[in-house]
C-alpha cells in the first residue's frame, strides 16, 4: 500500500511505525473472513481492511469523525486478521497507534473519560480490586441472577508449595486474578512443583500495563512495565529461568515489553531480557508432558469428563500458541471435544466486555454455543478475563486448564 502520511505525524516514531505497517498491507481482504466484529456486522469499516483505510486516511491527515475512532473502538484486537493476514500485517500494534491519534485528535465526552479512568485506576491494582471483590462475594446471595453471575463465588487458594527445587521461575501476581481466581497461580505452583521446578512471585511486580496501554494511557503503562522490570532482574540475575504467564492476556503484552521501551535509553536492553525470558505456563508444562503423564491419577481422569478447550486470542493470535493446552490435556489422558469457530474471540478483550457490552455479549452467546458443541462436562481456558466472561454465559464449571491439570495429580 502506497503513502504519504501528514506532516503532524510522519517524523515521529509512532508515525514510521505505522508507515512501515500500512505498506505492508497489499489489500487483498483475506483478513476480512476471520475477523469477528465484520462477522457480525458486514461492514467493511468493522473489519481489518476498512479499519487500516481509516487510519491510513487519518495519518494522512484526512479529518477524523467520531465515526472513525468507533470503527476502531469496536475493533477486539483479537489479532485473528494477523494470523489469517499473509502479509505479516501487524495490525494490532497498528491500530493502537490508531486509537492513540483518533482519540487526541476528536477526544471523547467527559464520561468516557472517567469511566475510563476508574477503570485504570481500580482494575490495575490488586489491593484495590480486592475489597471489591469481597463486598461483590458477601453481597452475592441477595444479587438477581444476571448480575450474580458476574461475580465469581469465593475461591480458596489452596497451598504454595515451599520452594525446594533447583530449578525456579517467576510468575506475575497480576492485578485481577489474585482477587478472582486466587487458586489459579497456586494451582501452577503446585504442578510446576510436582514437575521439577518451584515457583516465585517478586512482590513489587503488578500489573503488567496491558489494560492502561489498550485504554490509552500509555506513559502510565511504561511505568508499570519498568516497576516489573526492576522487581524481576534481582531474581533473574540469581538464576531464575524464566518468567512464568499463568494469564495469556499479560504474557502478550510481557513478551512486548521490549517492543514497547524500545526507546527508554534506561529500559530497552533490560526489557528485551525480559521479553526474551517470558513464557506461557503452557510452554513451561508441554516440555515435561512425560513426566506429567506418570503423574496423573487414573481415576482423576475419568472423572473430569469431556473438556471443551477455549484458546485465547492472546494466546492463539497474539503469542502463536496455538494447540498447546489440547496438546498438554491430551497427554493428561483427558478426552477433549471439538469446538468449531475456536479462531473467534469470546467478546471478553479486556475491557471490551465493559465498553462493547452488545457486541461483546453476542460473541459470548456464539462462543459458548460453540464450546457446548461436544457436551462437555466443563469448559477450559488460559485467561482469567475469558474465564470470567465465559463464566457468565454457561452454566457448565469454565477453570484455567491448570487448575484442572493440578485436580488430576497423585
Ligand atoms: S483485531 Fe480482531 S476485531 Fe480487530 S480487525 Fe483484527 S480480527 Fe477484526
Ligand atoms: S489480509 Fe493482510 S494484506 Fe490482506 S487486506 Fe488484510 S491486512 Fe491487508
Amino acid at each position: 500500500m502506497q503513502t504519504n502520511l501528514a506532516d503532524f505525524i510522519k517524523s515521529t516514531s509512532e508515525g514510521q511505525e505505522a508507515d512501515r505497517i500500512l505498506r505492508t498491507c497489499v489489500h487483498c481482504g483475506f483478513c476480512l473472513a476471520t475477523c469477528p466484529t465484520y462477522q457480525l456486522l458486514g461492514d467493511e469499516l468493522d473489519s481489518p481492511r476498512g479499519r487500516i483505510y481509516l487510519m491510513k486516511q487519518m495519518l494522512e491527515g484526512a479529518p477524523v469523525t467520531e465515526k472513525t475512532l468507533a470503527h476502531l473502538d469496536r475493533c477486539l484486537t483479537c489479532r485473528a486478521c494477523e494470523t489469517t493476514c499473509p502479509s505479516g500485517v501487524q495490525y494490532g500494534k497498528l491500530v493502537d497507534i490508531g486509537r492513540h491519534i483518533a482519540e487526541e485528535k476528536i477526544g471523547r465526552s467527559p464520561a468516557a473519560r472517567l469511566q475510563r479512568k476508574a477503570m485504570r485506576a481500580v482494575l490495575s491494582e490488586s489491593s484495590r480490586v480486592m475489597p471489591l471483590v469481597k463486598l461483590g462475594q458477601l453481597a452475592r446471595p441477595f444479587l438477581p441472577g444476571a448480575l450474580r453471575k458476574n461475580i465469581p463465588a469465593y475461591q480458596s487458594a489452596g497451598d504454595w508449595p515451599a520452594p525446594r527445587h533447583a530449578r525456579k521461575m517467576l510468575v506475575l501476581a497480576g492485578c485481577v486474578q489474585p482477587s478472582l481466581a486466587p487458586n489459579i497461580n497456586t494451582a501452577a505452583a503446585r504442578v510446576l512443583d510436582r514437575l521439577g521446578i518451584s515457583l516465585v512471585v517478586a512482590s513489587q511486580a503488578g500489573c503488567c500495563g496491558a489494560l492502561s496501554y489498550h485504554l490509552n494511557a500509555q506513559d502510565e503503562a511504561l511505568d508499570f512495565m519498568r516497576r516489573n522490570i526492576d522487581a524481576w532482574l534481582p531474581y533473574i540475575d540469581q538464576g531464575v529461568e524464566a518468567i512464568v504467564m499463568t494469564a495469556s492476556g499479560c504474557g502478550v503484552t510481557v513478551r512486548d515489553y521490549g517492543h514497547y521501551l524500545r526507546h527508554d535509553p534506561a529500559y530497552a536492553e533490560k526489557a528485551k531480557r525480559i521479553s526474551d525470558l517470558t513464557r506461557d505456563v503452557s510452554e513451561v508444562v508441554l516440555a515435561e508432558t512425560d513426566k506429567l503423564a506418570q503423574l496423573v491419577q487414573a481415576t482423576a481422569k475419568t472423572s473430569a469428563g469431556k473438556v471443551a478447550v477455549h484458546t485465547p486470542c492472546t494466546l492463539q493470535h497474539g503469542q502463536k500458541l496455538n494447540g498447546l493446552l489440547e496438546k498438554i490435556l491430551a497427554a493428561a489422558g483427558l478426552e477433549l471435544t471439538i469446538s468449531p469457530d475456536r479462531h473467534l474471540c469470546c467478546g471478553s478483550a479486556g475491557t471490551y466486555s465493559i465498553l462493547q457490552k452488545e457486541l461483546s455479549g453476542r460473541l459470548l452467546k456464539n462462543k459458548v454455543a460453540a464450546l457446548e458443541t461436544g457436551s462437555p462436562a466443563q469448559i477450559v481456558t488460559a485467561n482469567i478475563g475469558c474465564l470470567m466472561h465465559l463464566q457468565s454465559g454457561t452454566g457448565l464449571p469454565v477453570r484455567h486448564w491448570v487448575e484442572l491439570i493440578d485436580r488430576l495429580l497423585a
